[in-house]
């Protein structure tokens, strides 16, 4: 049975919308403000999460990029009719999809069906340990790297180094440092072996998935930026 967290604070919507899941054989639990929500979110493993974008506490978009910089959870955002600019940043922040309201519940379960069978064909990253920037899922437990839930075939050291900026996002690392965290060797005279490494990271990430991830810092070396 699919679980499904509800985070919605008109108490009406979030009543409805759990009669009709519940109808329809899913598990419901009800969320009314956004910290709650990502409480819940964060420390429960839900198959699926609906949530809306106006809440009290913490906005739903904040909620979005709390959960979606741990966990790799189907989220249908629920929002006002003609919210162009929500719909965009509400995708752009990791949400897999956006029901208007007022919806039809039919619409919404259709959402819920297509969003959960998308998902059952991700290999699910492990939310103890997993690190996730962008829709690139690093976790070193398996030593398993997937996009958009495909999985990445890399060597032991282009995994180190995706390894050692992910750890590090959005903070600059310099060649140096690099090296000594994902090479294991002493760096000096080898100056351009993070940047042979980082030429393939990015051939097999960055351009086989029309991403920009790893970002190069002139004269420093590089930096994953991600939401934060
Ligand atoms: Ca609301």
């Amino acid at each position: 049975m699919s679980r499904i967290l509800v985070i919605e604070d008109e108490a009406k919507i979030a009543r409805f919308v759990e009669l009709e899941l519940t109808h329809e054989g899913y598990e419901v639990e009800k969320a009314y403000d956004g910290r709650t929500g990502a409480q819940r979110a964060l420390e429960d493993d839900f198959d699926l999460i609906l949530l809306d974008l106006m809440l009290p506490q913490l906005s739903g978009m904040e909620v979005l990029r709390r959960v979606r910089r741990q966990k790799d959870v189907p989220i249908i955002v629920l929002t006002a009719r003609d919210a162009v600019m929500d719909k965009v940043s509400g995708l752009d922040a990791g949400a897999d999809d956006y029901v208007t309201k007022p919806f039809a519940i039919e619409e919404l379960l259709a959402r819920i069906r297509l969003a959960l069978k998308h998902h059952e064909g991700r290999v699910p990253a492990s939310a103890s340990s997993a690190l996730v920037v962008r829709g690139v899922s690093l976790d070193p437990d398996r030593r398993q790297v997937t996009v958009n839930g495909e999985e990445v075939i890399l060597t032991q050291r282009e995994f180190e180094l995706l390894y050692a900026l992910m750890q590090n996002e959005n903070i600059v690392m310099s060649r140096d440092r690099l090296a000594q965290l994902a090479l294991g060797y002493d760096y000096a005279g080898t100056s351009n072996a993070v940047d042979v490494h980082v030429r393939h990271l990015r051939e097999k990430i960055d351009n086989h998935f029309g991403i920009s991830l790893i970002t190069t810092v002139r004269g420093v070396g590089y930096v994953i930026r991600g939401s934060r």
